[in-house]
Order: C-alpha cells, then sequence, then structure tokens
C-alpha cells in the first residue's frame, strides 16, 4: 500500500506525457520553452487569477512573492507555526522577521483571533518591527478564511500571502484558491495534489506590475534581457520538461480531484466514531493534500498501522517556534492549539487511487487499535 501512489496515475497518462516529453526533447528548449506559456495560461485561468509565473519550487513561488512585495529587514511578517518549515523560512531569507502565530482549532489554518492580538503585540512594542504581512497557509487542502484575513490586512494596511502550496484547485466561497490576496503561491513537488515529477511552483497574482517583477526576480532581477540586472533576483525558472509534465497531469486534475473527495468521504463515514476526522468549513472545499486525524492514542495508532504495513505519516510533529532554527524568532508565550495539534495529529493514505478495498482495510485496522 502506498501512502501517495503516482505508479496508477502515470499509468494513466503515461501515452500523453510521452508525447509532451517527446516534443520537448525534440525542440530542446529545454529553459523557458513553449509549454512553459502554455503551463502558465492555463494555471492562470484554472485559478480565475491574472497572471501565472512558474519557477522552480513552491519555496522559491514563497520567496519570489515576498521580493516582489518588498518583504525586507524591519518588516514583521506573521505566519501561522502550524505549517510547513518554508512558509516561515523564506521570510528569514528575505531578511524579514517572522511572526508565528496560533492555528484555528477546527480548520487549523491560522486563526484571525490570535492574528489580530499577535499584530497588536507587535504594535504595542517600542522596537523597529513594524507590522508588513500576513501569510496564510492552506493547510492539508483546505483554504483559509481569506475573507476575515483581507479584513485584517487591510485594517492594518499590511499585505496578504496566500500559501496555497497544499491547495491548488480548492474553492473558497466558489473561487479557487491561488486568487486571495496580492499574491499566491503554490508547489509542483510530486507528493502535492498537482505534482511535477520534480521540483516545481508558481506565483499568482492579477497586479501588471507585480507579474512583471516576479518576471524579472525569477532571472536573476533582469532588466531587458539577462545582462541587464535591474534587481535582486535569483535562478528561479522551472524546468520546460516539468511544464510538460504537468500539462499531462492537468487534462485528468479535476477527476482526480472527485475521486480525493469520495476517499474522504468514506474515511469519514469509517473513522467518525473513534477520531477526530478533519472539519471542511461551509462554502469552501479541500483537496486532500492530506487526511489528518487527531487522537489521543497516536503511537498506539501509528504502531497499529505499522505492524500492518500501512503507512502513515505526522504533519507536522513540532511546530515552527518550537524549532532550533527559529526559536528565537518572536511569538507569544505559548501557541496552545499548534502545540496541541502536533501532540495528536497524525495523516493516513490519501490518493485518488486508493481502493475501498484498502480502505476498508485502513478504516477497520484504525478502529481496531483504539
Ligand atoms: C510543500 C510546501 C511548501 C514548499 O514547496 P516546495 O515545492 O517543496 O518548495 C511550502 N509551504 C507549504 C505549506 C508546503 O506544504
Amino acid at each position: 500500500m502506498d501512502f501517495i501512489d503516482l505508479k496508477a496515475q502515470q499509468q494513466r497518462i503515461r501515452p500523453s506525457l510521452d508525447k509532451r516529453i517527446a516534443r520537448v526533447l525534440d525542440h530542446g528548449r529545454y529553459i523557458l520553452g513553449p509549454e512553459i506559456d502554455e503551463l502558465e495560461d492555463k494555471l492562470a485561468q484554472y485559478a480565475g487569477c491574472a497572471h501565472c509565473v512558474t519557477c522552480a519550487s513552491g519555496t522559491d513561488a514563497l520567496l519570489m512573492g515576498l521580493m516582489a512585495l518588498g518583504a525586507g529587514p524591519g518588516d514583521a511578517v506573521f505566519v501561522p507555526s502550524f505549517t510547513f518549515v518554508a512558509t516561515a523560512e523564506v521570510v528569514v531569507l528575505a531578511g524579514a522577521v517572522p511572526v508565528f502565530v496560533d492555528s484555528a482549532p477546527d480548520t487549523f489554518n491560522i486563526s484571525a483571533e490570535a492574528l489580530r492580538a499577535a499584530i497588536t503585540e507587535i504594535l504595542s512594542h517600542k522596537t523597529d518591527l513594524r507590522p508588513a504581512g500576513i501569510i496564510a497557509v492552506d493547510l492539508f487542502g483546505q483554504s483559509a478564511d481569506y475573507d476575515e484575513l483581507s479584513r485584517i490586512a487591510q485594517e492594518h494596511g499590511l499585505w496578504l500571502m496566500e500559501d496555497a502550496a497544499q491547495s491548488f484547485g480548492a474553492n473558497y466561497q466558489g473561487k479557487r484558491t491561488c486568487s486571495f490576496g496580492q499574491a499566491a503561491a503554490t508547489s509542483f513537488f510530486p507528493a502535492k495534489p498537482l505534482g511535477c515529477y520534480g521540483d516545481g511552483g508558481a506565483v499568482f497574482v492579477n497586479d501588471r506590475d507585480l507579474a512583471d517583477k516576479l518576471r524579472s526576480i525569477r532571472v536573476h532581477g533582469q532588466g531587458t534581457d539577462k545582462y541587464d540586472n535591474v534587481r535582486i533576483g535569483i535562478n528561479g525558472r522551472m524546468d520546460t520538461l516539468q511544464a510538460a509534465v504537468l500539462l499531462s497531469k492537468l487534462e485528468i486534475f479535476d477527476e482526480e480531484l472527485e475521486l480525493r473527495n469520495l476517499v474522504a468521504r468514506r474515511y469519514q463515514n469509517g473513522l467518525q466514531e473513534k477520531f477526530v476526522t478533519p472539519f471542511v468549513a461551509a462554502n469552501r472545499t479541500s483537496v486532500w493534500a492530506q487526511y489528518s486525524l487527531l487522537t489521543a492514542n497516536r503511537e498506539t495508532c501509528l504502531r497499529t498501522l505499522k505492524d500492518h504495513g500501512i503507512p502513515a505519516a505526522i504533519y507536522y510533529p513540532i511546530p515552527i517556534h518550537r524549532q532550533a532554527a527559529y526559536r528565537h524568532f518572536h511569538h507569544g508565550p505559548s501557541l496552545p492549539v499548534c502545540e496541541d495539534l502536533a501532540e495528536r495529529i497524525f495523516s493516513i493514505p490519501m490518493h485518488p487511487y486508493l481502493s475501498t478495498a484498502d480502505q476498508q482495510i485502513i478504516i477497520d485496522v484504525l478502529n481496531s487499535s483504539v
């Protein structure tokens, strides 16, 4: 049994993949080839956002977003602590300071209430730090509460960036993720809901100037050409081959999202009595990047799953504000919700091709373990 089965998917799209990859090998434009433009158009249209700029990873997407928004020294950037480390890492790389915020106990996304308190606290400190922006994460595939977050951002004159690395394809109030805030970043790491065969990512913006800046940052801050450098940038390009892979996967993506939802419903029905199953808020959908459960008996569950050859994982065992590299950055005395989540959470196999039979085994094993 696989935690994420990429082989079944590959079998489905193999003819289309072979054709698209052969086309790249024939034209030989491995960097910024025609597949990159085609993919950017399709992704922008899919997300309902004016501009998509593909790049080398989700981490680069976040970093390029911060660079384009002008984040830098003296800026306090509010981030959830219960997320993948890249969300906070890029803030430090940009020269700004991450301020860790607790999570909402139901969706596990950044808590609006805790965010307001954190902003007030930074403002009341007589330091050089000024609140500059918010990075909200759409954890496990469900979007954060963008109405509320936009309101808070506007009240305080902050920019808002969406970390949609886990949520490409999800809906919030009828709009797709990657369309919220001043910029949105997603990842095409192989295990994400829409993944390529290596690293890849994309930034989404509605503002034309920001899109131009992002394209410049992606190639070493280029101006009229790459030997004219008008700003500090990075080498952040996506490989043409990865765009070819994504174009093939995009063809079946909507169908895969339906299958993921079917799997999630079966888990919900089979596990809700003995476990806290995921809560999806009204007017939102999840793309189920992870299917995560809460239990007081995690050790026992993980041991029983392992004994039955069922893969499982913990996302995330240590919140970022407790990590050695991040402890000294600003956060309140405790972030009780995310600390509690880190103790009780675990994730089980989730992918569109999980069979009913395998799923029943997982459900039975889990229910027998507690
Ligand atoms: C995966 C992920 C990233 C980073 O994406 P990469 O493509 O691996 O660089 C950033 N944020 C979150 C929430 C993620 O899950």
